[in-house]
């Protein structure tokens, strides 16, 4: 099963993703943690793309591409990804449709976390005390939000129009939100 898992910045889809990765033996991609990767192992790549994290803004749909790709190609992971924080633009959720279909793969489920400006900043700035990101700001974590609400509209229209899509109250509890999803994921599994 590939699931992809969407939502605005401190929407709790790395929480989501570790949940479901360890009950159906899944394996996560984040986008986000493999760029930041990028970053702390001093890549070429890293130095390109630094400042455009800690700005908050999105690094280009091309070399988010080439990074998932290695992912998606890689025969132990087929059909088994649940993509987290991509894709974030319309085009790549257009590129991901194209890699899959490339690696005979598709998309199972769409779980979209919806949570407030309110919660999104609560949680960043506690998010910051444990894991010490440089864009975990307040005023970044506005940014990134809005950011967030300009993309995202497009690409959830797109999953909504293949019936993939399915919205959850990313404002309930952590266990509350685990239970729903594994109600969903049980749902499709059949
Ligand atoms: P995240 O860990 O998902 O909150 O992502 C942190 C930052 O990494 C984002 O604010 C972007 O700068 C970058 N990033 C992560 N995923 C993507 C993506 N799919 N497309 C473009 N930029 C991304």
């Amino acid at each position: 099963m590939n699931i992809v898992i969407f939502g605005p910045p401190g929407a709790g889809k790395g929480t989501q993703s570790k949940f479901i990765e360890n009950k159906y033996n899944l394996h996560q991609l984040s986008t986000g943690d493999l760029l930041r990767n990028e970053i702390k192992n001093r890549t070429k790549l890293g130095a390109e793309i630094s400042s455009i994290i800690n700005s908050g803004e999105l690094v280009s749909d091309e070399i988010v591409g080439k990074l998932i790709e290695k992912f998606i190609s890689n025969d132990n992971y087929k059909q088994k990804i649940i993509f987290d924080g991509y894709p974030r633009t319309i085009n790549q959720a257009k590129n991901l449709d194209d890699l899959l279909k490339k690696y005979d793969q598709n998309i199972d489920i769409v779980l979209k976390l919806s949570v407030s400006l309110e919660t999104v900043k609560k949680r960043i700035l506690e998010r910051k005390t444990q894991e010490k990101r440089d864009d975990d700001s307040e005023e970044i974590a506005i940014k990134r939000f809005k950011n967030y609400e300009k993309s995202s509209k497009p690409v959830l229209d797109y999953y909504r129009q293949s019936n993939l899509l399915k919205v959850i109250n990313g404002e309930a509890s952590i266990s509350e939100i685990n239970i729903e999803i594994s109600g969903l994921i049980e749902a499709i599994k059949g």
